[in-house]
């Protein structure tokens, strides 16, 4: 080990051999510490260098959900609630190396080869009718995004409006907007519970139609907005509105890790990675790439995944037990089953899989659960201070200054 790559923190190392399954590699993914073959050219953006995903410690079901939801885009995504500082934006955010490769169209408004077997010629916009004649292509396989919504965008920035650059360009007088970029994509909200409501309409109209229309003036132009929604929150700084809580496939607790091994691991690997961030990187890129391949190779295969009417029926009659009302409680219950299924490369899905993704799918499908979850932090202080207390008693204080 050459002295500047990384201190490893303390323990056997864990090398992962060989990839059984999506699920096997999340299982181990939290003990990889080999160091690998260092790769120039997967070292990421100098500017941007995610946390790797597998480097995140414990947190399976934040980790399972996210990684379902990549491998299966009718999932509609994931909410991620818990206080400040449980890791879920770096979670997020570490997707960026794991996102796998969709048709991304060439032409400004979205159109596919796709549209044009399904629905014929008109299906697309003239221009694509006339690349299409000639044999030339709509689209080109890219990395799926993680497109960014902040919480400081403008109606405009998130729609799209009139572009000031527009003059030079009589064509393209409309700009896209952050609701356009994100089709195919994922669309990232942080703090999805401080957004402003406009801004909340304008994502539930898109995610509903899948497209959705900007008129300035005399002009008018129609894009496909078709996305899977992360976000995440912290219930205790407001409230999110019910129908898009609703829109959230899956939906996660994230709690601080409970081991006190768990949490030095994590201190101490957020340490490493603050040091060096590439050496960091590195050390994960191998089983980062099995990884990728891994959510890559289900999500082709999703479509052959058959839900068998037995275990349906069990599905149904648990959301009837639950007294669910909304349609989307059995959607994300069976389309996590057979992204479970998918991940553990199987082609019929088992109760097993019901059993494993129902609480996300099916967890706070009744508003009234966010309250009490707010209502159970409100003793936190109290907690906070007796623990403080006994540790530190107030008497053996030096006085500052
Ligand atoms: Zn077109």
């Amino acid at each position: 080990m050459d002295e500047k790559k990384i201190k490893i923190p303390q323990g056997e190392p864990e090398l992962i051999t060989k990839v059984g399954s999506l699920q096997e590699l999340l299982e181990k993914a939290s003990g990889v510490r080999a160091v690998l073959d260092y790769d120039q050219e997967d070292s990421g953006l100098a500017e941007n260098i995610p946390f790797p995903f597998l480097a995140l410690v414990g947190q399976k079901q934040m980790k399972l959900s996210l990684a379902l939801s990549l491998l299966n885009p009718n999932l509609d995504g994931v909410l991620l609630i818990g206080p400040r500082g449980t890791g879920k934006s770096t979670a997020v955010r570490s997707l960026t190396d794991l996102l796998p490769d969709v048709r991304r169209s060439l032409c400004y408004y979205g159109c596919l080869e796709e549209e044009v077997e399904s629905g014929g010629i008109d299906a697309v916009c003239p221009d694509c009718a006339k690349k299409f004649g000639q044999g030339d292509p709509l689209s080109r396989l890219e990395k799926v995004r993680l497109v960014e919504l902040p919480l400081n965008a403008t109606l405009e920035d998130v729609v799209g409006g009139l572009d000031p650059r527009a003059k030079a360009n009589s064509r393209q007088q409309l700009k896209r907007g952050i609701l356009s970029r994100a089709d195919r994509n994922l669309l990232y909200v942080d703090e999805v519970n401080l957004l402003n409501d406009q801004i909340v309409d304008a994502i539930l109209d898109a995610a509903a139609q899948g497209q959705y229309t900007v008129r300035r003036g005399s002009m008018s132009a129609t894009y496909r907005s078709n996305f899977a929604l992360i976000g995440s929150m912290n219930p205790e700084e407001g409230h999110l509105r019910p129908q898009i809580m609703d829109r959230f496939g899956l939906r996660v607790l994230v709690k601080g890790l409970e081991s006190k091994e768990d949490r030095l691991e994590a201190y101490q690997r957020t340490r490493s990675y603050k040091e060096n961030k590439r050496a960091f990187v590195a050390q994960y890129a191998h089983d980062t790439r099995l990884f990728r391949d891994e959510i890559q190779a289900s999500r082709e295969k999703i479509s052959q995944v058959d839900l068998p009417d037995e275990i349906a029926q069990t599905g149904l009659e648990l959301i009837e037990d639950l007294e669910l009302d909304s349609l989307r409680s059995e959607i994300t219950l069976f389309e996590a089953a057979r992204a479970h299924a998918a991940a553990d490369a199987r082609e019929q899905v088992n109760l097993d899989d019901l059993r494993i993704v129902a609480p996300m799918a099916l967890r706070l499908r009744r508003s009234s659960f966010i309250e009490q979850y707010i209502a159970d932090q409100s003793s936190e202080t109290e907690l906070l201070e007796n623990a403080i207390n006994k540790l530190i008693p107030p008497q053996d204080l030096k006085k500052e200054d």
